[in-house]
């Protein structure tokens, strides 16, 4: 057992004491707002599970509004361009026209990425759509794309006169917010006495049975870990009343899948139900698991490295996403000599790390760059592979799965 006083008090029941059950490190592009690591724990109190980071929400703001990698519509979840995030994103607009089929509610997406999911749901025939999000970019891609209102802001700063809505959809949001109970606050009060929230996030009891990148769900992004006892925790303290939970798998990537969990809450007349913070000790177990699943994996990916990294003096790393931030502090990678890092998406390129400035695919051709090149991302790798294939560069290519 290894007890701390948490940096950051559990974001649910407020509780200081907790368990560290992992140390996660990142190296981090220079300028970089986010922390470059963070003890994983688990609160003695409620059992929830959360990244004890000092970063503050005014710089996770600053970072979603400015680094935004949501805009770029190639590559960025939530714009439904991919087939697999379209066929997400449809299936979660269903379940929501199922759950309250009127058309004329008004409706928030918080979080609205490139307007996907308020599309779909324009397809469904509801008219009184509305969008916010941090990334300016995103925001004009989804008045553009899809015709919607649209606001740029955080639930911090939302704009002035929103109204209230119906519904407030909160798909993959509430695991990214560093002040969840502030939050929580705010977003509660947007919603219509009897009107409805409906909140999807990661399954963090299910992260075991779908790993492929190893500690994948511990991310510079990813610092609140839920199940359903612990989003209701959340939840019942403004108030609001569980109407419907249920669980999904969805696919990211060829033969890559992501359990979530969602849930439908219901705004209350008043809040006069008294704070009960129920203890769940599954969570705890689930995660010690995913963590043992994702060491392993980590060492075989080291061992791979090690083998290439013997007989190519120079590399070239192509992937500066969350595996890649990983492999450069916990791997033999981080002693390799690397000469340039690439990415295929722009609001990377140009970036610095260790002092290697990163590239985009265009510049490897042009400077005629031959070393053999390591893809450090696992999700994308065969994006990636196809991508060389396509560009008929002919450099020896890694992949580590
Ligand atoms: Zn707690």
């Amino acid at each position: 057992m290894n007890q701390k006083k948490s940096l950051r008090n559990c974001p649910i029941c407020q509780e200081e004491n907790g368990e560290i059950i992992h140390t996660q490190n990142f190296v981090l592009p220079e300028g970089h707002p986010l922390s470059n690591g963070y003890d994983i724990i688990c609160c003695d109190r409620c059992g929830f599970v959360y990244a004890d980071t000092t970063v503050s929400q005014k710089d996770y703001d600053v970072f979603y509004a400015k680094l935004s990698k949501y805009e770029d519509k190639k590559t960025a979840t939530g714009g439904g361009e991919s087939p697999y995030d379209a066929a997400r994103i449809q299936k979660t607009a269903e379940c929501i026209a199922e759950f309250l089929p009127d058309k004329s509610i008004r409706i928030l997406d918080i979080g609205c990425a490139n307007g996907g999911l308020l599309g779909y749901l324009k397809k469904l025939g509801y008219n009184n759509l509305c969008g916010l999000d941090p990334s300016p970019a995103c925001v004009e891609n989804t008045k553009q794309l899809y015709g919607i209102e649209a606001y740029a802001g955080s639930i911090f700063t939302p704009p002035q006169d929103l109204g209230d809505f119906d519904l407030v959809i909160l798909s993959h949001v509430l695991e990214h917010i560093q002040d969840l109970k502030f939050s929580v606050k705010l977003i509660e009060q947007l919603i219509k006495v009897g009107g409805y929230l409906y909140v999807e996030v990661p399954n963090a009891s299910g992260y075991v049975d779908h790993v492929f990148a190893p500690f994948q769900d511990f991310n510079t992004e990813h610092i609140n870990h839920f199940y359903h006892p612990h989003l209701s925790n959340l939840l019942i303290q403004f108030g609001l009343t569980n109407k419907l939970i249920g669980e999904k798998v969805f696919d990211v990537s060829p033969g890559m899948s992501y359990p979530a969990i969602y849930s439908f809450w219901q705004k209350q007349e008043s809040n006069s139900s008294e704070l009960v913070i129920a203890q769940d000790k599954m969570l705890k177990q689930r995660i010690l698991l995913y963590i043992e699943s994702s060491k392993k994996i980590m060492t075989d990916i080291d061992i791979k490295l090690q083998s290439v990294l013997e007989d190519a003096a120079d590399v070239i790393v192509w992937g500066t996403g969350q595996l890649a931030m990983k492999l450069l502090v916990e791997t033999s990678l981080a002693k390799a000599n690397i000469v340039a890092f690439v990415d295929g998406n722009p609001i990377n390129q140009g970036s610095v790390i260790s002092g290697i400035t990163v590239l985009s695919p265009h510049q490897i051709q042009l400077r005629e760059m031959r070393q053999p090149i390591i893809v450090t991302s696992i999700l994308s790798q065969e994006a990636i592979y196809n991508a060389i294939q396509k560009m008929k560069l002919p450099n020896r290519v890694i992949l580590l799965r």
